[in-house]
Parts: structure tokens; C-alpha cells; sequence
């Protein structure tokens, strides 16, 4: 067997060259005992790493940031935010590293970054570091995200540390190194505008168009075409997130990206029982960022986009203007576009299904499935039951089945593909209550229940014998769900 040496390893600094002023060259702390406790392999081999490798001691120093190779230059990048509303005009990366970016097996740039890797100057009063937790809730939902299909950032490996962090208790600290089309945000661009500098708005647009949305480069206006490309992006992304029941959390300027990949895995969670007005963050007191509001914040966060970018869309700021608010008028209908197909496939239903017969069918659907608390998940693989001419499993999910019961004699006579749905819809999502043991296990030092979890999330479409736990809905007594983020 041969191992690749550190020297293989070729890592650009591309962020770093071109936008200067926005990267502040750190090393990462040390780790005292790095331990591997998760490695995505697949992700190693396209990449072009050598999984053994990334095992060894040199690897495991990649992994966490204290080995890097010749000529990298790992940086904490900095950007803006509204969190919640308001504007940070310095954030930054306060706990992560960019170490820079590799080129795919299919020539693709990624960037590798390590996050929970030491403080940086952006920590303000953060200890710059993860623990274990956190990290590995990061690894299980962006592989759950990527192998339903939908664009994410990548977790490559979570390795614990050896160091202890200090949250309400005691915790092992841990490292997660994450993949990336990019770490560009709207946050990055609200940086840029507020340094007042136009010739660094205009390089980060133009970073931007080069590393995601070349197609932008040959249009009449360059700029214009970028922000039209981020907005469809995002509506299209959204629409995967509200197709699916994913609740991101922290939809802060600051964690959306320029790629349209989801990031930054905080208080997220999948919807169980469907109700709009779900949120699982403990910071979330307002709600602004329930499940039912991410298509609106979404809008939100892409006008601020959008008025970071005003230098670059026209001289004349009446004239910016025009352009982009007819930018984000675009925003709606193509989220709306998206989330219609998407349903009519989870409904299996072909494209050309008649939406005038469709359309009432589904907002039906979404009252009842919201005044029964019905399991999103579970109600969407039940049905292709009922498609198939069985309809006790999604009866079941119904405390009074007859509503459903006239719902599906509407619906039957679409003809709905019932083996099309399957293919949609998946049976195993990382169920909250599934989520907390395989974490707190694993920060107790057993890592089968995470393994077991991810053997079943990571092939969400698949049924399978021995996982019929992963499939169902949380038991009665898990209670009101929160996570915390910022961990
Ligand atoms: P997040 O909520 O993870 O998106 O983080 C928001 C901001 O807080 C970012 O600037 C992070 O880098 C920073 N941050 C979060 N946790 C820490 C920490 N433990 N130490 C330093 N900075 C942190
Ligand atoms: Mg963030």
C-alpha cells in the first residue's frame, strides 16, 4: 500500500491571494491527542486523499491544522452579518480556518476548512473552540443533506482533540474538517461593501463569478447575472430545504452561501410532526426562523445581498436599484416553481400534471397533514402504500383517518407512481431524539450508535431489515425539541 506524503497534498491559497483584505493569516492551536473519530472515505478519494494516510499521525494533523503543507496559508476569513436582524459589520471566523483549496477529481475547486480549530482574531470572547457534540451533529446532517441530494457543505472528519472545552460542562473538544464549494456568504459581500472599498467589492464579485457562477462572465452585466445566479440558487436550495422538512435554524446573512450549498449546521433539525411554525434553536425566542418563515428570510438575506452589491450594478444608484429589486422579484416565482415540481414528485405525480387540479389537492394536503401533527417524513412513504393500494400504514398516522381517507380518493385517480415516490421521499432522516444518542454516546466514547445512524441516513431512499427504529417518529416522551448553537 502506498501513502501519499504530506508534500502531495496541494493546497492553494487562492482566497487568501485575491482578497487579502479579507483573510488574516493564523496557525491552528494544538491538538494534545488527535483522535479520528469519523472519516468520510468516499469524500477522501475525490478529494484525492489517501484515506490511510489521513489516519497516520501526519494525516490527523491536516485533519485538525497543526501539520500543513509547504506554502499553504491557512486564514480565519472575514465577513459581516445581520443575525437576527441586526448588523455586525466584523465577524469573521472566530473558531475555523480556511487551509485552503484543492482540486477535485473532477476539477473542481473545494476549499478545506477546519472549524473548532483555535481562536482567531474574529473570536471576541469565544474560546475558539468545538466540542465533540456539535462537530459530529454537523457530520451526520450534512451527510444526511448531501445523500438526499440536496447542495451542501461536506464534513470530511470530525477528530476529537484530547482537549477538554468549557460549555455548561466539561466537554471533549473536538475538530471538523469541512469541504466547500466555497465559504463565500452573503456576509462576505456585506464585509467587502462596508469597508467602502470598490475595488474589493469588485474582486470578491469577481472571485465569486470565476469559482461558482461562471456563466455570469460573458453576460452584458456581469454583476447583475451573479446576483440573478445566487438568487436562483437559493430558491432553489430553499425549496429543497422546505420540500424535505429541514429547519437550518440560523439563516443569518452570515450562513448562506454565494454556491447555494447549505452551511453552517447549528440548531438544525427535520420537521417531525409538519407544522410551519416549528423552530428547534433555543435562541430562536421570536421564531423569525421557523420552518415555515426560511423562504421569506431567504428573500431577506438576498436583498441585503443585493444592496452590498449596488456599487457594482450600475453608477446611477436609482438605476442599481431598479435592477436589483427586479433581481429579487425573481426570488418568488422561482422558489415557487421549485417547490410545485418538488411536491408534485413526493406526490408522484408527473410534471405535466394538471396544477389547477394539483394545487388545491396539496394546500388540502398541508392542513390536514398540520391540524393531525402528522410525521412529515412518515406520511410521504406511507402514501406510496396507499398509491399501491394499501392504505392502513398512512391511516394510521391520522387520530381520525377519515379525513385522509377522502384526500387519497381524490388524489388515487392522478394515477400516482408509487415506486417514483419512494425514490423522493426518503424513510430515514436524522431524527432529532436519534440524533441526541448517537452525540452523547459518542461524547461518552461510543461511536456505534453514530455509525449505525449514518449506515441508515446516508442511504435515506433504501429500506433496509434491522433499522425500522431510524424510521420512526420520536417516542412521546422526548419532549419539545431544542438544540444550541454557538457550541
Ligand atoms: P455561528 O453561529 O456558528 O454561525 O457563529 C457566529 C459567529 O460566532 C462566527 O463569527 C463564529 O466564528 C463565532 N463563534 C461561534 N462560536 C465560537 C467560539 N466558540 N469561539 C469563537 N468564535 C465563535
Ligand atoms: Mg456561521
Amino acid at each position: 500500500m502506498t501513502v501519499t506524503p504530506l508534500s502531495a497534498v496541494v493546497l492553494d491559497n487562492r482566497f487568501a491571494r485575491e482578497l487579502p483584505e479579507m483573510a488574516i493569516a493564523r496557525p491552528a492551536e494544538p491538538a494534545p491527542d488527535p483522535r479520528l473519530l469519523v472519516l468520510d472515505e468516499a469524500l477522501a478519494a475525490e478529494l484525492g486523499l489517501d484515506a490511510a494516510w489521513l489516519r497516520s499521525p501526519e494525516g490527523l494533523g491536516l485533519l485538525v491544522g497543526t501539520t500543513v503543507p509547504a506554502g499553504a496559508t491557512p486564514v480565519a476569513q472575514a465577513y459581516s452579518g445581520h443575525q437576527f436582524g441586526g448588523f455586525s459589520p466584523r465577524l469573521g471566523d472566530g473558531r475555523a480556518l480556511l487551509l485552503g483549496e484543492l482540486v477535485d477529481a473532477d476539477g473542481h475547486v473545494r476549499d478545506l476548512h477546519l472549524k473548532g480549530s483555535g481562536r482567531t482574531p474574529f473570536a471576541r470572547g469565544g474560546d475558539g473552540l468545538a466540542a465533540v457534540g456539535p462537530m459530529l451533529r454537523e457530520y451526520i446532517v450534512s451527510n444526511a443533506m448531501h445523500a438526499l441530494g440536496i447542495p451542501t457543505t461536506r464534513s470530511l472528519a470530525v477528530v476529537a482533540t484530547g482537549r477538554t472545552v468549557y460549555r455548561e460542562t466539561a466537554l471533549p473538544g473536538a475538530v471538523l474538517a469541512r469541504v466547500a464549494a466555497s465559504h463565500l456568504r452573503v456576509g462576505s459581500f456585506q464585509y467587502a461593501r462596508v469597508t467602502g472599498d470598490a475595488d474589493l467589492l469588485r474582486r470578491l464579485a469577481d472571485h465569486a463569478i470565476a469559482r461558482h457562477h461562471p456563466q455570469a462572465a460573458p453576460a452584458d452585466q456581469p454583476y447583475l447575472a451573479l446576483l440573478e445566479a445566487v438568487i436562483a440558487a437559493q430558491a432553489s436550495l430553499i425549496a429543497r430545504w422546505m420540500l424535505v422538512g429541514f429547519v437550518h435554524g440560523v439563516m443569518n446573512t452570515d450562513n448562506m452561501t454565494i454556491s447555494g450549498e447549505t452551511i453552517d449546521y447549528g440548531p438544525c433539525a427535520f420537521l417531525e410532526a409538519f407544522d410551519p411554525a416549528t423552530v428547534y434553536s433555543s435562541i430562536d425566542h421570536g421564531g423569525r426562523y421557523a420552518y415555515g418563515n426560511q423562504p421569506v428570510v431567504a428573500e431577506w438575506n438576498l436583498a441585503r445581498l443585493a444592496e452590498a452589491m449596488l456599487p457594482l450594478l450600475h453608477d446611477d444608484e436609482d438605476e442599481a436599484v431598479a435592477l436589483a429589486s427586479r433581481a429579487l422579484g425573481g426570488f418568488r416565482p422561482q422558489y415557487q416553481a421549485a417547490w410545485s415540481a418538488g411536491m408534485r414528485a413526493k406526490l408522484g405525480l408527473p410534471d405535466g400534471a394538471d396544477q389547477a387540479v394539483v394545487a388545491p389537492l396539496v394546500d388540502e394536503l398541508l392542513a390536514l397533514l398540520q391540524a393531525g401533527h402528522v410525521d412529515h417524513t412518515s406520511f410521504f412513504r406511507t402514501l406510496a402504500d396507499a398509491g399501491r393500494g394499501d392504505p392502513g400504514p398512512v391511516r394510521r398516522l391520522f387520530a381520525d383517518p377519515a379525513a385522509i381517507d377522502e384526500w387519497v380518493a381524490r388524489w388515487r385517480p392522478l394515477e400516482p407512481d408509487a415506486d417514483a415516490m419512494d425514490r423522493v421521499n426518503p424513510l430515514y432522516i436524522p431524527r432529532n431524539h436519534l440524533v441526541e444518542e448517537a452525540l452523547s454516546a459518542a461524547t461518552d466514547g461510543d461511536l456505534a450508535p453514530l455509525e449505525e445512524l449514518l449506515r441508515a441516513v446516508t442511504e435515506p431512499y433504501e429500506e433496509r431489515p434491522g433499522l425500522e427504529r431510524y424510521a420512526a417518529a420520536a417516542p412521546p416522551d422526548f419532549g419539545a425539541y431544542r438544540t444550541f448553537c454557538g457550541t
